[in-house]
């Protein structure tokens, strides 16, 4: 499973390979690829779509949209999600909003700018093509979603709002106040119910996909533990999705929902599906800081509080004044002081890296000196307490309700914690992973954000992905299969694919150790944050893989997996999903330790500017790396995909 050596290039480890990557983007001028590419694919005839079978892993916004869209077109398809209804989908939490380029607000933006601010966003480490269909279609996931009911936020003259978000000059985000993840949600999920009414959709909660099944090299089925009676079943389809989420979790400490995890991402890796980009993490810039060494999550305050709150630290590191009492003298407002054109609105990446720069220059403050102010008494000041309640009121008492603190009155505090992963699957223009008829939607894919995911950039993703890029893509896959049915589950490659799930759990159970699963999951979580978080070094990079390596050799000895395996049991999931991101942990030291520049949110000391900016490496790294997996005791291979910035010429960012 590991690689042990200690050489230091051996842990490095990557043979170059480039040839088997084909991003299958079409020819043509950047505005034309995608109407030309939806012409040129192959169809399925409406009354042939019913002969397909399309198996989707995922009902957050990604999936839930994917289910809904393949149904009404006419394809059967069957849903799958480890939660008890689709509603819980992580997707909920989000808050702060959905970028699109409608320029409601006429200050100049265009799917152009969209797509421009995007790719620079990104730090130049994305698809042109991709991004720009991204901006193309997200003027109409806001018709789609507000035709499906959802309350987005309204100007007084009845068009709907906008506001700011980190990286952007125009306003383009639109919101349901704090709630927007949830209200775009419950827009997809019940439009997907509505299939399950028609029953064109099949929908199997409390089942987590722990396999992907191929033959003959495609994707041809998955297999599921039912999570109440632990039954693991098989299920066979023409297509197989996989709209499953990110991996932020692996850091332990994150704003993802506990549960998330890279399990279907990990299991499709381990059967051919490259995994790109995996150092790729998003550190946000404004979380609760935690509290105490025991805390399992941390909590997001919206970037949109950018908009209206300022970012400071008292200057000096011995500072014992509350905030109010400390003069303007005294106050460093390190955002607005160093980038005076973008602010408090700078990209996450920048925000954060500054936000750890001077709390670990001891200027931090709360009892634990580990956050930043982010001060709304200027606003209030300006607008009125009334006007800020109105924007961010349920931020403000999710805040109080956790800290005890009224950020009326004090400012809030805030730090940077794991939000989102840019790496994941490798996807082609068409969203198919290198695994034919497997494809990945939403933040389970690595494409579009590149080193860096603009905010409210996720949810515009998840839905282009699943309303408006796979309904027309898949077409292409299922077209040729048309007359055949999907491979029989009494195949011996369901077999087979069962047996290894059984085994495996049949391991994690007969350990008999001492530590439980979220003790190994806690000590891994923190070398992923201290060596392959915001800052890394060459010496930490390889520090990090010999001991995730010893800790994972300490897993699988001393493991204790408590309850039995046929009724629920939190521990054998919890268990599953820890021996996964293990794995996905080493690769992603291996991809850090691989990239020695700093790009996006990815800083190598070894790669900065002379005043202490991230320096990207154009000419050695513009490219994506795919990883692929070679067995359980070899270092995997990396391919590259170069990337070509015809439309957004490679420009070293500057905010200031
Ligand atoms: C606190 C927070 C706030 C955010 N705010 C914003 C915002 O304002 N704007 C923005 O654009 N983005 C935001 N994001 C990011 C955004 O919410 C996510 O990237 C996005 O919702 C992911 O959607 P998804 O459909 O890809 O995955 P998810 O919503 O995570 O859904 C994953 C689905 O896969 C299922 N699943 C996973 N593994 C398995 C398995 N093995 N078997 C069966 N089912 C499985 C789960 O049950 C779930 O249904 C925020 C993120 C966080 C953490």
């Amino acid at each position: 499973m590991q690689e042990t050596t200690e050489d230091a290039s051996a842990l490095r480890g990557s043979s170059l390979n480039g040839s088997s990557l084909n991003s299958q983007v079409p020819d043509g001028p950047m505005a034309d690829k995608w109407e030309n590419h939806k012409f040129n694919i192959k169809l399925v005839n409406p009354s042939n779509k019913r002969k397909f079978k399309v198996l989707i892993v995922g009902t957050g916004l990604a999936g839930a949209s994917a289910a809904a869209s393949l149904a009404e077109l006419g394809y059967e398809v069957e849903a799958f999600t480890f939660h008890d209804t689709p509603r819980r989908a992580h997707s909920i939490a989000a808050q702060g909003g959905i970028n699109a380029a409608k320029n409601y607000p006429n200050d100049g933006d265009s799917v152009h700018r969209l797509f421009y601010d995007t790719v620079k966003g990104g730090d130049f480490r994305s698809r042109e093509a991709n991004v720009h269909r991204l901006a193309q279609v997200s003027v109409d996931i806001i018709d789609q979603m507000t035709a499906q009911g959802v309350p987005f936020a309204r100007e007084y003259g009845g068009l709907l709002a906008n506001r700011s978000f980190g990286g952007a000059q125009v306003s383009r985000t639109f919101y349901a106040r704090g709630q927007t993840g949830q209200q775009l949600l419950l827009g997809a999920y019940q439009q997907m119910m509505r299939q399950v009414g028609l029953g064109k959709v099949k929908l199997h909660t409390r089942m987590e996909m722990l396999d992907l099944v191929t033959k003959d090299g495609e994707a041809c089925g998955i297999v599921c533990r039912n999570l109440v009676t632990g039954e693991v079943t098989s299920h066979s389809g023409h297509a197989v999705v996989l709209a499953t989420g990110g991996y932020g979790n692996v850091f332990y400490l994150s704003t993802n929902a506990m549960a998330c995890n890279v399990t279907a991402a990990w299991r499709a890796h381990r059967k051919g599906a490259f995994f790109a980009n995996p150092c790729y993490t998003q550190i946000h810039p404004t979380c609760i800081p935690a509290s105490d060494e025991f805390q399992s999550k941390l909590t997001l305050m919206s970037e949109s509080l950018r908009n209206d709150g300022r970012i400071w630290v008292p200057r000096n590191p011995d500072e014992t004044r509350a905030a109010a009492d400390i003069s303007e003298r005294d106050r460093y407002y390190y955002l607005e002081e160093k980038y005076p054109s973008f602010g408090n609105l700078v990209p996450r990446d920048v925000a954060s890296r500054n936000a750890k720069t001077v709390v670990d220059k001891g200027l931090g403050v709360g009892p634990l000196k580990n956050g930043v102010y982010l001060d709304f008494a200027d606003a209030i000041k300006r607008d009125g307490k009334a006007t800020i309640e109105a924007k961010y009121g349920n931020l403000f008492q999710m805040y109080e309700r956790i800290t005890g603190e009224d950020p009326y009155a004090r400012p809030m505090r805030i730090y940077p914690a794991t939000h989102y992963t840019m790496g994941g699957l490798w996807v082609d223009y068409n969203l198919m992973t290198t695994v034919p008829g497997l494809y990945a939607c939403g933040e389970a894919n690595f494409s579009d954000h590149g080193a860096n995911r603009l905010g409210a950039s996720a949810l515009m993703q998840g839905l282009a992905d699943g309303y408006f890029v796979l309904p027309y893509t898949i077409g292409d896959s299922l077209a040729p299969k048309l007359g055949t049915e999907p491979v029989p589950t009494s195949d011996p490659v369901f077999q087979s694919s069962e047996q290894g799930v059984r085994d495996r759990i049949s391991r994690l159970m007969s350990i008999g150790g001492t530590k439980s699963p979220d003790y190994f999951h806690r000590e891994l979580g923190k070398l992923v944050w201290n060596y392959i978080g915001m800052e890394r070094t060459e010496a930490g990079l390889e520090k990090a893989i010999t001991e995730i390596q010893a800790l994972n050799e300490e897993f699988w000895r001393d493991l204790r997996v408590l309850g039995d395996t046929d009724t629920i049991n939190s521990s054998i999931e919890n268990a599953g999903r820890v021996a996964d991101f293990f794995e996905l942990a080493e690769l992603m030291a291996r991809d850090a330790l691989d990239r020695a520049e700093s790009c996006g949110g990815h800083f190598r000391v070894e790669s900065q500017t002379e005043d202490g900016e991230a320096l990207r490496d154009d000419e050695d790294f513009s490219h994506v790396s795919a990883w692929e997996w070679q067995g359980e005791d070899t270092i995997q291979v990396k391919h590259a995909e170069e990337l070509a910035f015809e439309e957004v010429p490679l420009s070293q960012r500057s905010y200031k």
